[in-house]
């Protein structure tokens, strides 16, 4: 686990760049959860339904979840009361489920469009083209109860530099392609969130103002 000194140094070189910290806490126990909480983080991302809600139970309720794994349609609504952002929206099927079950509870969820840059197959996230499409039909107009904030990407675990750059390259070119083709949007989209505790540095250089940390925080 991270000192609170050490903690207080990342998120203080993190805000000097204007850059979020989203604590990656999947797979961590509620005490070292609360122990984060308790250095002042707020934000945190969990990858699956039933451990996040079972954190959401036993934590604080000013902590902002931030849904970050592979969510089925079918699960959206067991986190629709509470979720703050969900960062791996891949498709208009589960953008449609997201409005629907936020407005029930009244509530806007803020989203982003998970796209594949990594060369991986087992990657998730939409190719740019069908992004691009799915934002270009009248469905995402009609989205009241959803906000699209930006893009998010998971670079290949790789250890040549290069390749990361240029995927996370990639990324941003694909952000500032859809803020330019899509006015309609630009106010809230201005989210880019790349960067894991392997290779968050490279991904600031690029551009990158959302970092999703684990195992650097908590092991
Ligand atoms: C697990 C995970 C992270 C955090 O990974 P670390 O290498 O532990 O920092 C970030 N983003 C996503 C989508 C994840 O699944």
């Amino acid at each position: 686990m991270i000192s609170k000194l050490h903690y207080h140094h990342l998120v203080s070189d993190l805000s000097d760049k204007n850059v979020k910290l989203v604590a990656v806490s999947k797979n961590r126990s509620i005490e070292e959860i609360k122990k984060l909480y308790d250095f002042g983080q707020r934000d945190f991302g969990e990858n699956y339904v039933q451990e996040l809600l079972e954190k959401y139970e036993k934590l604080p309720k000013d902590i902002n979840w931030h849904f970050i794994g592979h969510l089925q349609t079918n699960k959206v609504k067991y986190i629709a009361p509470f979720i703050s952002t969900i960062q791996s929206v891949d498709s208009l099927k589960l953008f449609l489920e997201i409005n629907k079950q936020a407005k029930k509870y009244g509530r806007v969820v803020d989203c982003f469009i998970e796209i594949k840059i990594a060369k991986e197959t087992t990657k998730t996230g939409m190719y740019f083209s069908d992004a691009q499409n799915m934002l270009q039909s009248a469905h995402i107009d009609q989205l009241g109860y959803v906000q699209i904030v930006g893009v998010m990407g998971i670079a290949t675990f790789t250890k040549d530099t290069n390749q990361i750059l240029s995927e996370f390259g990639q990324l941003k070119a694909y952000f500032i392609n859809l803020q330019k083709d899509f006015p309609p949007h630009s106010d809230s989209f201005k989210e880019l969130s790349m960067g894991m505790s392997q290779d968050y540095e490279l991904a600031i250089e690029v551009g990158s103002n959302i970092v999703r940390l684990g195992s650097l925080l908590f092991s």
